[in-house]
């Protein structure tokens, strides 16, 4: 399951300071194109290794009296519905208000751990007025400085007792867990209902409209594998913009779920920016990534314009080469076993396991060839190397000086490790110990 820590909590507490603080900088997967909203309202954080998707309801209040009351609904609703842990932030400086009484009865109500964080406690005083808020009936209170950072650490150490333990285990006995994410339109149901050989969801010209969540396990063109909730969007939700919040916050966690994410663009735009997000958030959680060019009926072709598609699209994903490129068209059946093919091979890739003689075979020569640059005058000096019996495939160096290996060179190791064994489309990481 996907971990996501939602705030929620009546306007000017500290919500989007607390939330800034979370998100690594500069990491929320869409941006102001997206048309989702005119701020961020996601984005992910880490917090001693685990990894979750962190949501501020508080950009749908908008402030006018008359629609707060059904704001109020809709935050806690979408906390409801896609949350492990609900943070409701308070503010020691107001104490308890009316609208806080508002919200916490309606956070009681939810079957999920809630956690009141009491905001602005910036100073030993501030922190002990926090106290009040335990007349809020919710237990614990959190007090944080969501301005200076005092209190969120020990505030994350909770909040991660929340999450699910799916960590680097694969539950079902490595039948690849497959993604489809993509903006609206460019496919992504009608690649399922191919897959599934009927109409199971409704598909329109219109983007953004409903369908069904499907999470299926298949077995089609002699593969088994399983497609992860798909683009499914809400039906109840009235407002345009919760019906794309929706829709990324389901991308999210079918992205937290799977193996491998088939990231689905249509010819005709394009690798375009909110792609590249998709695809570093795929990257950053370490899954195996497929780029599906779809609609390639619609593309005038010469023999030349593939190639040069590729290209283009290739010197967009740099660095990331490795990840596979198909194109397809869902509408003629074109590629479609490809696709499937190709993403459990992804996974066969990213479960692959090198022998240890094989990889010093290989490497050393390489490293030999082009060894790492001294660093102030020493000698840094790879004596042996050995893959990890991890789900993601890892790779630790052993080495005199691990600390001098930088980044370039790290790179060059990769690439040979790419080079020499199949891990196209697959995640891989590098380790470097002391010897
Ligand atoms: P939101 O409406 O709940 O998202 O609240 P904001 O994050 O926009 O914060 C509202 C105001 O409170 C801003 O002026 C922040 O600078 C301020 N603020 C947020 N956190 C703290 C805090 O920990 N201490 C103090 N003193 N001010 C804070
Ligand atoms: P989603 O929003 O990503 O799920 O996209 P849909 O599956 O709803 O498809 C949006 C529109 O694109 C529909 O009208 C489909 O019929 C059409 N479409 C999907 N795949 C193809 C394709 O390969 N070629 C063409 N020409 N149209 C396609």
């Amino acid at each position: 399951m996907a971990n996501i820590v939602a705030i929620v909590g009546r306007p000017n507490v500290g919500k989007s300071t607390l939330f800034n603080r979370l998100i690594e900088q500069r990491s929320a997967i869409m941006d102001n194109e997206s048309g989702v909203t005119r701020d961020r309202h996601y984005g992910y954080g880490e917090w001693t290794g685990k990894y979750f998707t962190v949501i501020d309801t508080g950009g749908y209040v908008t402030g006018s009296d008359d629609i707060f009351e059904g704001a109020i609904r809709d935050q806690v609703k979408i906390a409801l519905d896609e949350a492990s842990v609900i943070l409701f932030m308070v503010d020691c400086h107001d104490g308890v208000t009316g609208m806080d009484k508002d919200f916490a009865n309606i956070v009681r109500e939810i079957k999920k751990p809630v956690m009141v964080v009491a905001n602005k406690a910036d100073n030993q005083e501030k922190a002990f007025m926090a106290s009040e808020f335990y007349e809020l009936g919710l237990g614990e209170i959190y007090t944080v400085s969501s301005a200076n950072g005092s209190g969120t650490g020990d505030l994350l150490d909770q909040v991660i007792k929340h999450f699910e333990e799916t960590g680097d285990e694969n539950p079902d006995d490595g039948i690849p867990r497959i993604a489809i994410l993509g903006r609206p339109n460019v496919g992504k149901s009608s690649f399922l209902n191919v897959l599934l050989g009927k109409e199971r969801s409704i598909v329109t010209d219109i983007a953004g409209t409903t369908r069904d969540a499907i999470n299926t396990r298949y077995k089609l063109y002699g593969k088994d594998f399983i497609i992860t909730d798909t683009a499914g969007i809400r039906k109840k939700s009235k407002v345009k913009e919760d019906l794309e919040f929706y829709s990324v916050l389901r991308s999210i966690q079918s992205l937290q779920d799977s193996d491998v994410c088939i990231i689905m663009i249509d010819a005709q735009h394009g690798l375009e920016s909110q792609d590249l997000n998709i695809i570093g958030l795929a990257q950053k959680y370490k899954k195996g990534i497929l780029l599906m060019v779809n609609k390639w009926d619609l593309v005038e072709k010469d023999n030349k314009t593939l190639d040069k598609y590729r290209n283009d699209v290739l010197a967009k994903l740099a660095p990331m080469d490795h990840v596979p490129i198909i194109f397809t068209s869902v509408l003629t059946k074109q590629r479609i076993f490809k696709a499937i093919e190709k993403a459990v091979e992804v996974h066969e890739n990213r479960m692959r396991k090198v022998s240890t003689s094989a990889l010093n075979d290989v490497l050393l020569k390489e490293i030999e060839r082009y060894p790492p640059p001294a660093i102030k005058g020493k000698y840094i000096k790879i004596k042996y190397i050995t893959q990890l019996p991890t789900y993601t495939p890892t790779f630790a160096f052993f080495c005199n000086l691990p600390q001098y290996i930088k980044a370039p060179y790290q790179r060059f190791l990769e690439n040979k490790i790419r080079k020499s064994f199949e891990f196209e489309g697959a995640p891989i990481k590098l380790v470097f110990r002391k010897k």
